[in-house]
């Protein structure tokens, strides 16, 4: 499994919390221990990644994007990627949805009135200071456009064109989605363990991954690149 990291915006748009927002949280593997109304929670959504290639040539397959909303569905959001930190909310529910030509997953997040810092954090999110959310998750084969193989292996490089066509890769065999994070406006898309690599290119051609364990599993990271 390889572990990629991936940001897109949080939306703008407050959504109204509703009846369905509480149903599908108290829905959620390892739901809320107390009962929660639509009172006690903020709700804001956020388009994280979609079939538009991304900065390291990768995309998702348009008809991958339902499971991986799906899989997104329950996972914690943290602040900076920072895991000695306590998750401040959580991925649930959202939908596919069309922007610029593209399909995006756009999950909701929430997270409970109550906590101490939950004032601060929806003042950051809705004052744009907070402005992007990014999700780490596990793939099997980065799969070349050009010729099907794996990308890895394959003489093909990714952004070069071949006749017309710009090459790039697709996550295939998604896994999982191991934690979401947010991260203050400015910061590089692909921040966390991923922030360094600016040359994915390089990096996935070169074999230059690391091991990491997260959750107790191990996973196949890119390295990041040394300076
Ligand atoms: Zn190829």
């Amino acid at each position: 499994m390889i572990l990629q990291t991936l940001s897109g915006p949080v939306a703008a748009a407050r959504e109204a919390t509703g009846d369905s927002d509480v149903a599908q949280i108290t829905q959620l593997p390892n739901p809320p221990l107390a009962e929660i109304t639509a009172d006690d929670i903020h709700v804001r959504r956020c388009r994280l990644a979609g079939d538009a290639m991304d900065t390291q040539f990768g995309c998702f397959r348009s008809h991958d994007l339902q499971k991986l909303l799906e899989l997104t569905h329950g996972a914690p959001a943290l602040i900076g990627h920072n895991r000695q930190s306590v998750a401040v909310a959580r991925f649930f529910g959202g939908s596919v949805e069309e922007f610029g030509g593209h399909r995006y997953i756009v999950p909701k997040f929430y997270w409970p009135r109550a906590h101490s810092a939950a004032e601060d954090f929806r003042v950051l999110l809705d004052a744009g200071i907070i402005s992007e959310a990014s999700i780490a998750f596990t793939f099997e084969k980065p799969s070349c456009s050009i010729c099907g193989k794996d990308i890895r292996e394959c003489e093909h490089e990714p952004g070069a064109h071949y006749g017309l066509k710009l090459c790039h890769y697709y996550y295939d065999g998604l896994d999982r989605v191991l934690e979401g994070s947010f991260v203050y406006r400015g910061a590089e898309p692909g921040t966390g363990i991923l922030s360094e690599i600016s040359d994915l290119k390089k990096a996935i051609k070169g074999r230059k991954t690391i091991t990491v364990r997260v959750g107790g599993r191990t996973y196949e990271a890119i390295a990041p690149l040394t300076q």
